[in-house]
């Protein structure tokens, strides 16, 4: 591999795993070019006025990346590093996610860059309009259906629906992950969390790995690091440490996470937990435990810390937590790496079921969500186990190339002259 002066960004990252897979798969030149670039790009300007009265433009993005398989899919973050490159990364990511657990999407990621953290209810919910007013010509329940991501939530979910519909005529299936009360799937919200401790049960079934005697660690502690945590406290994992962005919290004999969730509400640092030691998040991130979880933001395992990991198995829970680089050091180390592509594919799984459950006007039990929501991780799993075996290549590696070969095999069958 040619060497870069930096770590690979999350879109260099994504890009590196796609070209791979084009050449493992022998595709044409032009189809690679066809599925590499992203079929369209908005850049739209978000002006509000803030609560003070002065007036603020934020920057915002939506990235369809390829539609080849379905209307375009895919999450709104709102954070200061969302930028264009980062969306796009995300979008493509979204493109090969999709494919790979047999869902009829294609892939996009849209975002604005601010920190939500700053910004008053009122302030969000104006940003959320303007934004949704901006992209509304390129979104549609046929079209693009945008879901949470970062920063964002079912409130968040419920502004786009809201100021799509003004101008649209009301029309539940433009977003998913709403709140319940308002066409939401049951089960949406604990989907992405709980499908990465599913896909974990799966790897741990297929190597006969007993999981109840493991520690796990969970960088993260929002929708999908809290629900992460949880499901895996439920299946008799130890989780032994947990952080976010105000630090952490370590416990070798385990943390109640239930409790752990009632301390955050109080709005008081993960670090001032009182049964738990604090610990940075570069501590967690290199602490002795069986499974390590990234499940906050991305390119959070650099080169600088990668060769610090003592974890022996890591879930991806975030999106592109890994470099390139950090992931050649962690596999030379014997690491064995669950990829975000697979492991996090819940949330779109069940923002599908949402969907379907729009367009039917119907919903389903929560029982019914789990049990597919399993059936569609698990078998995603198997499939990317038997590839990596068949082709002694990584579960990433395999996991790109089953996914890029059904979005090439839709791009052509489409025909394009
Ligand atoms: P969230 O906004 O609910 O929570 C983010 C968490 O990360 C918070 O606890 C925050 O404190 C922490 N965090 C942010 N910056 C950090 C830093 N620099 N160091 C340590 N912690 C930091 O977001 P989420 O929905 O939980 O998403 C987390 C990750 O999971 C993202 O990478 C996202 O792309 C991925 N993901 C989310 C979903 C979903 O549906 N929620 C689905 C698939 C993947």
């Amino acid at each position: 591999m040619q060497k870069r002066p930096h770590d690979s960004t999350a879109a260099e990252f994504v890009d590196l795993n796609f070209i791979q897979a084009a050449h493992d798969l022998k595709l044409a030149d032009d189809v690679t070019e066809l599925l590499r670039v992203p079929w369209r790009e908005l850049q739209v300007a978000v002006p509000i006025r803030l609560d003070s009265g002065q007036l603020r433009t934020f920057s915002g993005y939506r990235v369809q990346h390829n539609g080849a398989r379905g209307p375009y899919k895919g999450g709104i973050r709102y954070h200061p590093e969302a930028t264009r490159d980062e969306v796009a990364a995300l979008a493509s990511l979204m493109t090969w996610k999709t494919a790979l657990v047999d869902i009829p999407f294609g892939g996009a990621k849209g975002g604005i860059q601010v920190d939500p953290t700053k910004l008053s209810n009122a302030e969000l919910n104006r940003l959320t309009r303007m934004y949704t007013a901006n992209i509304s010509h390129i979104i549609g329940p046929k079209r693009d259906i945008p879901a949470p991501d970062m920063g964002t939530n079912a409130q968040i979910m419920a502004w786009m629906m809201d100021a799509y519909s003004r101008q649209f005529g009301h029309n539940p299936a433009i977003v998913t992950g709403k709140p319940v009360d308002l066409g939401g799937s049951i089960g949406r919200e604990s989907a992405p969390g709980k499908g990465c401790i599913f896909a974990l049960q799966k790897w741990a079934e297929l190597k006969n790995i007993d999981l109840s005697t493991k520690t796990i660690a969970v960088q993260g502690f929002g929708n999908m690091g809290y629900w992460v945590a949880s499901a895996a406290s439920k299946i008799g994992c130890t989780v032994i440490a947990v952080a976010d962005i105000t630090g952490g919290t370590y416990n070798q004999q385990g943390i109640d996470v239930a409790k752990l969730n009632e301390h955050t509400k109080s709005k008081s640092p993960l670090g001032k937990y009182a049964q738990g030691e604090t610990i940075t998040n570069e501590e967690l991130l290199s602490l002795e435990v069986d499974i390590l979880v990234p499940a906050a933001k991305g390119g959070v395992i650099t080169t600088d810390i990668a060769d610090r990991v003592r974890a022996s198995t890591i879930l991806e829970a975030a999106n592109s937590p890994i470099t390139k680089e950090a992931e050649e050091i962690l596999e030379q180390n014997n690491i064995t790496i669950l990829p975000d592509i697979l492991v996090n594919s819940g949330g779109v799984i069940v923002s599908y079921f949402e969907w379907a459950q729009n367009i039917q006007e119907f919903q389903w039990e929560e029982e019914r969500v789990e049990r597919e929501l399993l059936q569609r991780i698990s078998k995603g799993f198997a499939d990317v186990w038997e590839e990596s075996v068949a082709s002694k290549i990584t579960l990433r590696n395999a996991a790109f190339k089953l996914s890029v070969e059904k979005v090439a095999k839709a791009a052509l069958l489409r025909g394009f002259v």
